[in-house]
């Protein structure tokens, strides 16, 4: 049970932060680390030899990577507040993945976070995909602090890896601390507003450090240099602190870092930390800026949503516990103690455990049932959870990831989160009969939990398909589902999720009419199509006037339309952005259907859509090639083979940075292609971009095929 300290925690002392990172930076040891000093671990992990608290997933520990988000509060007391004598905090860590597989599970984090922690890596400074997280915090206004981590490796450079930072990323930095020592000899940091060295003497504790004024007599100018430079930074950010300094009077610790919070918040500078979590050493410094820098959910902007009944009405909500309630589900996860969790940031409002609330997103009422803190190996029941908490539910049913939960009186619904489409497909079917049933609810869990991994019906072979964001992300499910779900399935090869396009305007008709004694059939409609700019998807709109079509007819003839678009029409595949414009029609009195309509709405957009020059339409891949100089003619030159188009071709160290894209469905066999054309030293990671027209001669190839047959080469 919730003890009284935690139910009188302020919301100024919560931060809901996401730890992001490049694979293989030191996000799960980071993370590892924290929950230990913070006091909910009970010993130190080590992802080496999967043992770590927050991959709990089996198969995350084995591959050493983070996949699936979830929420872990833990408490700490920065060392101002100690002073102080201030409360501690709650921080809440969401757990963003790093693999860029999974760019949609990093969207969805940040949505939900108010700041974050991006992890760099002092032996190899700003990577490319370090480059996209930090792009998609821009995109989101998520504020940051920045830990430079692995001080400890060989050719660690803190300096270097900040250059970095402004050259590739464009961003202000605030170095806050300097590293006593790098490679082995890495000992330490210095605060430098304290002037205040922390050594830790051993790798392996951590948690005991000693903190003093003995700065190192070979660094004392150093930290001289940066202290002035730091504080003559923070001054600028601040008229009334300028004001002071150009007096020639030095702010206070107090003022120089409420000031520099300010800014952080603000997202005008990145404060910046050295260390090493696999040694132990500067994680503590790292956690006190998380408390004084990142913002409280006070700080942020207050959400907005959209009153459903109204669409052109915005409704903001501020974070007030005593207001309605706005929440997000962000995450859905299956756990083996308590059933189906549901992860919910509270924007506004308090939300009780055993009560109802509405999803204004599914137009359902849901009950509650218990409300969970989740720690690193314990839950905590609760019996609320305010504005600016984030929590997980038991009991909610119909919710899925993206939904908004409300009070039923005071309705809204916030923008939900998008993901991008599966770009690739696998046949799967259960080893045994008996095994049939659990693969069709082990399936249906699974896409439950994850948003951009799906199920589909071949509509031609009757095979059940699992589409994806990449042959990784499919793996990583099939190996879920036998060690998770004991289920054993027999797959099938990857297949590249093609769609179907248009690509001129043009109309169709739709007549079903039977007059077979008795009651007849009768539905029948006109529609107009018209291609949508690329990713646009689909759009209905009803334009019949004077009662053509009476009313209860249009949606039944809208799902026709819908039918047939997930069937497509020259190939099978799905049809996508097209505006379908319904503008006329005709009845029977006694033999209209909905049935009638809604076979009339098929025919009519299938006899459209051969007027309007369909084609078909190929995921591309970008793809970022990082390969050592030598071997990059080779490289190209097998990309160019690959129908690639090379988009640009950096130095990023001693190492060339190909970035390229490349249909997916040319991909085939890369990772082991990329290994041989360089003794496996290059290496890359692809990530969905967009759907382009697939050329002529290879889409005559795809349509005389039936769709489930390979198209590997
Ligand atoms: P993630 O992929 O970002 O979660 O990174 P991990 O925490 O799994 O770390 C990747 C690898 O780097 C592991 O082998 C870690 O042991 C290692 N690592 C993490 N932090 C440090 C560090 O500070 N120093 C050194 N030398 N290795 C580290």
């Amino acid at each position: 049970m919730a003890t009284k300290q935690d139910q009188t925690l302020d919301l100024n002392n919560i931060r809901n932060i996401g730890i992001i990172a490049h694979i293989d930076a030191g996000k799960t040891t980071t993370t590892e680390r924290i929950l230990f000093y913070t006091g909910k671990s009970y010993k130190i992990g080590n992802i080496d030899e999967g043992d770590t608290q927050m991959d709990w997933m089996e198969q995350e520990k084995e591959r050493g990577i983070t996949i699936m988000s979830a929420a872990t509060t833990t408490f700490w007391t920065a060392a101002l507040d100690k002073a102080l004598n201030k409360n501690k905090t709650r921080i809440n860590i969401i757990d963003t993945p790093g693999h860029v597989d999974f760019t949609a599970e990093v969207e969805r984090s940040l949505r939900v976070l108010d700041g974050g922690v991006v992890i760099l890596d002092a032996g190899s400074g700003v990577q490319s995909q370090t480059e996209t997280v930090w792009r998609q915090a821009d995109k989101y206004h998520v504020p940051r602090v920045a830990f430079v981590n692995k001080m400890d490796v060989l050719g660690a450079d803190f300096h270097a890896t900040i250059k970095d930072v402004h050259e590739k990323l464009g961003s202000k930095t605030a170095i806050m601390a300097l590293p006593i020592g790098a490679e082995n000899q890495f000992k330490g940091v210095i605060l430098l507003l304290e002037r205040q060295s922390l050594i830790w003497e051993s790798d392996e504790t951590g948690a005991s450090y000693t903190v003093s004024d003995n700065i190192p007599e070979d660094m004392k100018a150093e930290v001289e240099a940066h202290r002035a430079a730091l504080i003559e930074q923070i001054c600028e950010l601040n008229d009334s602190l300028l004001e002071q300094y150009l007096e020639g009077k030095e702010p206070s610790i107090e003022d120089l870092k409420k000031a520099l919070r300010q800014a952080t918040i603000a997202n005008q500078i990145v404060p910046v930390y050295p260390g090493s979590s696999l040694r132990n050493k500067g994680v503590q410094p790292l956690l006190d800026a998380v408390v004084d820098f990142l913002p409280s959910p006070f700080d942020v902007p207050p959400v907005t949503g959209i009153n459903p009944n109204d669409e052109s009405q915005q409704i903001v909500r501020k974070p007030d516990p005593d207001a309605s309630v706005t929440a997000l589900a962000f995450k859905i996860q299956a756990d083996p103690h308590v059933g189906r969790l549901t992860y919910i940031r509270v924007y506004s409002g308090t939300i009780k455990s055993g009560s109802y609330i509405y999803n204004s997103t599914k137009k359902e009422k849901e009950r509650i049932g218990r409300l969970l803190l989740m720690h690193a190996n314990t839950r905590e029941e609760i019996s609320e959870a305010k504005a600016g908490e984030i929590v997980a539910a038991v009991g909610l049913k119909a919710t899925g990831t993206g939904d908004t939960l409300c009070d039923e009186n005071s309705v809204l619904v916030l923008e939900s989160i998008s993901f991008p489409e599966p770009v690739i497909s696998l046949a799967i079917e259960p080893k045994t009969k008996a095994d049939q049933e659990k693969l069709g609810l082990a399936l249906s869990r699974l896409s439950d939990e994850d948003p951009t991994f799906q199920i589909r019906t071949d509509p031609t072979t009757g095979q059940t398909l699992i589409r994806g964001m990449g042959e990784l992300h499919l793996e990583i499910i099939v190996d879920r589902l036998k060690r998770e779900f004991k289920v054993d399935a027999n797959t099938g090869q990857p297949q590249v999720a093609y769609k179907e396009t248009i690509t001129k305007e043009s109309e169709g008709e739709g007549k079903y009419i039977r007059q077979s004694g008795g009651r007849g059939q009768y539905g029948h409609c006109l529609i107009r199509i018209r291609p949508l700019p690329r990713s646009e998807g689909r759009k209905f709109l009803n334009k019949i006037v004077g009662g053509a079509i009476p009313r209860e007819f249009i949606s039944p003839v809208e799902k026709g339309v819908a039918e047939a678009q997930d069937n497509g029409v020259i190939a099978g595949y799905p049809l996508t952005d097209v505006e379908v414009e319904l503008y006329d029609g005709s009845y029977h009195e006694v033999d209209s259907s909905e049935v009638a309509f809604k076979i009339a709405g098929s025919m009519a957009l299938q006899d459209a859509v051969k007027k309007a020059s369909p084609v078909l339409l190929e995921p591309i891949m970008k793809v970022e090639v990082t390969t050592p100089e030598e071997f990059m003619g080779d490289i190209i030159g097998d990309l160019s083979s690959r129908r690639a188009q090379i988009l640009g071709n950096d130095q990023r160290g001693n190492a060339r940075v190909i970035t390229s894209l490349v249909p997916l469905s040319e991909l085939g066999r890369y990772a082991t292609d990329i290994r041989s054309m360089s003794q496996g030293r290059a290496n890359y990671y692809m990530e969905p971009h967009t759907y382009e027209i697939v050329p002529d001669n290879i889409a005559q190839t795809l349509i005389k095929r039936p769709v489930g047959e390979s198209t590997e080469k």
